[in-house]
């Protein structure tokens, strides 16, 4: 057999071999460096709305180019308009991190370029999956009825969640279209995928019930039984309840095994977004971060938020599968083949035909980490925050704006907004640090989130002496 050739070089994915081992191993040198060296990037890009888009040709080159001039543009026109996620002093929204071992297998996963949509489309794509998701559900302590499925983000597997929910709520809304009827609850401080979900759905906004919290942001229970009986007595349907175990805002953690008793009580679909929190379960002292999960109709977690994935990746967990297969499998029951029942058929349990082999880097993850390293690692993102938290409450100026119960701390200096916001700006204008900020009862508060493999204590001794330094200045 002769191998595909141009001109006298062997073809490897349409490039000259040796050209591709070339800059193969040049982006691995560069990417080693990268990590070793992340600190000297500025955490926040430095540009312009326009810069980017401003440098580069309107069209796509006729004419291929070669692979060192586009690696050279990637370093000098791309890097600079990259925020850099990966720093260990980027502190906003949830500070998250891949890690060598995912990039390898994100590597790899790309060379492989398999679709799982079937068993029979790449049976390994699918086994690793059940084996990786149920390695991480024994390191959750989710019980084995759960059934696991990998979806992009936690916004899908939340959509996920409402649409088995409606199936199960109200079957007819699949073959009649919307049902105007039903209502959905989740506390105030639940994210936003909840509501994106019942809009993609058709359950409609105005049918959202957000539920308040208490004072330390954690839905109220009792508030959630009242509106559902406003609900019933009104004549409405409620069908589902979201709990989140470490909201976005504060990482608060809801009242999950009182809330799973109303749940039974009025029969509706519990699901718990533990996007974020959920991981910390790996930690055996923090376990109870998924009290009452396995109460829950379905779970999801993200190994890309807070477990050294890259993005993306978010594990969706149900002890009811087979409500979500009925929710979008099309495959009438009578083409179903009669193949070993072990063979599952991904495709069947959600919107997406085509599926990336994503298991693959979860597998390496947690393989290279294993789950004892992987626990401290976010032990000591949450002792940081505590360390963060007591820096604050020690200096009169600052006040904590809620409590901490994993790795985030939302603060802010005593009294109006403005100079808060100004605070805010001025460090993060120094491309030191990177933090975000929430609104918590009103007022302007800055965040801090802890969670990239590679923060230590000098990182938020940095932030937290930028943060002084701009407090003094800007007063
Ligand atoms: C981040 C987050 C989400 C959304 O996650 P994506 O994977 O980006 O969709 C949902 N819920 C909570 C609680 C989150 O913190």
């Amino acid at each position: 057999m002769t191998p595909a050739t141009t001109g006298t070089s062997v073809l490897a994915g349409g490039m000259p071999v040796e050209e591709f081992r070339r800059a193969a191993h040049e982006a691995v040198e560069w990417i080693a460096d990268y990590l070793v060296n992340l600190r000297d990037y500025p955490v926040l890009a430095q540009v312009k709305p326009g810069d980017l888009s401003g440098q580069l040709p309107k069209a796509a080159p006729e004419q291929g180019e070669p692979v060192d001039a586009i690696l050279e543009d990637f370093r000098r026109l791309i890097l600079p308009g990259i925020t850099h996620w990966n720093h260990p002093r980027f502190f906003a929204y949830f500070s998250i991190t891949g890690s060598a071992p995912g990039i390898l297998a994100e590597l790899l996963c790309a060379a492989l370029n398999v679709n799982g949509m079937l068993w029979k489309s790449s049976p390994a794509a699918t086994e690793l999956e059940q084996v990786a998701l149920g390695w991480l559900r024994q390191w959750v302590g989710l019980p084995e009825e759960f059934f696991g499925i990998i979806y992009d983000t936690a916004s899908v597997s939340t959509l996920h969640a409402i649409a088995a929910a409606r199936e199960l709520a109200d079957p007819e809304t699949r073959a009649e279209g919307a049902s105007r009827n039903l209502v959905l609850y989740a506390s105030e401080q639940a994210h936003s995928s909840v509501e994106k979900g019942a809009i993609a759905l058709g359950v409609g906004q105005k049918n959202v019930r957000k539920i308040p919290v208490d004072a330390s942001f954690r839905m109220r229970p009792d508030a959630l039984g009242e509106a559902i009986r406003r609900d019933l007595s009104a004549g409405r349907k409620p069908f589902c309840v979201v709990a989140t175990a470490g909201t976005t805002s504060t990482t608060s953690v809801d009242p999950v095994p009182e809330i799973a008793a109303i749940a039974r009580e009025h029969s509706l679909w519990l699901h718990v977004d533990g996007a974020y929190g959920g991981s910390a379960a790996v930690i055996p002292e923090y376990r109870h971060v998924l009290d009452g999960a396995a109460l829950a109709d379905s779970v999801v977690i993200n190994p890309h938020k807070w477990l050294l994935t890259p993005t993306d990746l978010s594990a969706f967990y149900t002890r009811r599968p087979e409500i979500l297969r009925r929710a979008f499998s099309l495959v009438p029951e009578y083409l179903r083949t009669a193949d070993d029942p072990r063979a599952v058929n991904l495709m069947d349990y959600g919107v997406q035909l085509g599926r990336r082999f994503r298991a693959l880097k979860l597998w390496f993850v947690m393989r290279y980490f294993g789950r004892e390293r992987m626990a401290a690692i976010l032990r000591s993102h949450i002792e940081l925050a505590r360390q963060f938290a007591a820096w604050v409450e020690a200096d009169e100026r600052f006040e904590l704006a809620a409590p901490v119960p994993l790795s985030v701390v939302c603060f802010r200096m005593k009294g109006p907004d403005e100079p808060n916001r100004r605070l805010l700006d001025a460090v993060n204008a120094s491309g030191e640090v990177f933090l975000s900020h929430t609104v918590l009862n009103g007022r302007f508060v800055l965040r801090l989130a802890v969670g990239n493999v590679a923060t230590g204590r000098a990182d938020i001794e940095t932030a937290w002496r930028r943060i002084q330094a701009e407090a003094a200045t800007g007063s």
